[in-house]
């Protein structure tokens, strides 16, 4: 009997909305590079209307004609691939994507073999990318923005490694360590020696844990870690995590080891958000202490851009839902934003007179500058929005340089 490939895929998804993006994937997809072939990348942001698959179709169809449009001239090799993986995409469309999700990145090559479609728990911008490599700096800046949530329930015999990342939760592995059981009756001597039996064996499963923990931690650069399970074996794994994870422990949960996983997603989330709300104020009192005060900070857009421009910027903290379009250079790379009481774009370089690209929305292009330095992103969702809206909704913590790092700081002024 066939299966209904939306009712099969929404049965291996579970209760998820999205679909994980996994490192590996990523990196997989990042060193993907074909000479002879086309790979496709294509960005959409789903609709919240009703009709949202048939607008989706139409967006795409639209992307499909103009893309068409411009390979004909290159080569007909490439067009008929294009129309194969444009025929590949549409049926994704059309039978298999079941509407879930903000946003949509699908990969796709038929000479690579390569299919990848996720549903995002983000809108992004619609982009229909065709060259000879996965495009995926929007991907990235998702990744970027969210944290994962590695969690570690333990009691004496059963130990549980789940991931939440994104909203959604998975479970790694369950491990069952062979338990001796406490004595009951038996001679002080031999229950003192049972006992200890006992003990060493819970001693053993909680190190085996954390061996576990640790190897999924590195593996999958999780973020921050939280606990739970009973009380005893808790105080002992506390005792043999290593400092890098304790050092990120956001919270402990009291969940049974065997609660059903739905329960687990709970409590973590309830985690998860304590700790963005406290990491939120954290960034947004230092970005006002070093922006308002004497430290290395800026707020408001267009200072926002320049020090992204100089390369500068060790922490972006900008408000959720904060967009204006703007303008980019390609020649020098400076970054412009529209201003309030202008309507048209700068249409050349103040600067090098060079034509100015549009961009849509300067703050995506500033989120991806300033990931390509290396800063860290710090979306601001909670109740700390208020408070940066008021200042310029973004700004940026920067890195100190020999120009600006005040003479009187003592022991942290860079020495390049
Ligand atoms: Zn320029």
């Amino acid at each position: 009997m066939a299966v209904n490939p939306k009712t099969q895929a929404a049965v291996e998804r579970g209760l998820r909305r999205f679909d994980l993006l996994r490192t590996s994937e990523l990196e997989a997809l990042s060193n993907l590079h074909s000479d002879k072939s086309l790979i496709i990348s294509v960005y959409l942001a789903v609709p919240l209307s009703e009709k949202k698959n048939a607008e989706l179709r139409s967006k795409f169809n639209q992307f499909v004609s103009e893309q068409k449009q411009a390979l004909r001239q290159v080569s007909k090799e490439k067009t008929q691939q294009f129309e194969a993986e444009a025929q590949r995409l549409m049926s994704w469309l059309e039978h298999e994507y079941d509407g879930t999700g903000r946003g949509l990145a699908i990969f796709s090559s038929l000479p690579n073999q390569l299919w990848h479609a996720y549903r995002l728990p983000q809108a992004v911008r619609d982009q229909f990318i065709v060259t000879d490599r996965p495009y995926l700096r929007p991907l990235l800046t998702l990744m970027d923005e969210y944290e994962r949530y590695l969690t570690l329930l333990v009691n004496a015999e059963t130990a549980r490694l789940f991931m939440l990342y994104m909203g959604e939760i998975e479970e790694y592995s369950e491990f069952q360590d062979e338990l001796v059981p406490r004595p009951k009756r038996a001679g002080a001597n031999v229950e003192d020696k049972l006992e200890r039996h006992h003990e060493m064996h819970v001693l053993w499963h909680i190190k085996h844990a954390v061996e576990e923990a640790e190897r999924i931690w590195r593996r999958d650069q999780a973020d921050w870690l939280v606990i739970g399970g009973t009380a005893d074996p808790l105080g002992q794994l506390r005792e043999h995590l290593p400092k890098a994870m304790l050092e990120r422990l956001a919270g402990q949960v009291s969940v049974a080891v065997e609660a059903p996983i739905a329960q687990v997603l709970a409590a973590v989330l309830r985690v998860e958000q304590v700790n963005e709300q406290r990491m939120e104020s954290k960034h947004v009192d230092a970005l006002l202490t070093a922006a308002l005060g004497k430290g290395p900070g800026v707020l408001g857009l267009d200072d926002t851009l320049n020090a992204i421009v100089e390369g500068r910027v060790m922490m972006l903290v900008v408000e959720e839902d904060f967009r204006q379009p703007g303008s980019e250079c390609p020649n020098d790379h400076m970054l412009f934003a529209r201003q309030p009481d202008v309507t048209e774009l700068m249409e050349t370089c103040p600067l090098c007179g060079t034509p100015l690209d549009p961009q849509e929305d300067i703050v995506e292009r500033a989120i991806e500058r300033a990931l390509e330095q290396d800063a860290e992103i710090e979306v601001v969702r909670g109740e700390m929005r208020q408070t940066l809206a008021a200042r310029g909704h973004i700004g940026a913590l920067l890195r100190y340089n020999s120009e600006t790092a005040p003479a009187e700081a003592g022991g942290k002024i860079s020495t390049r």
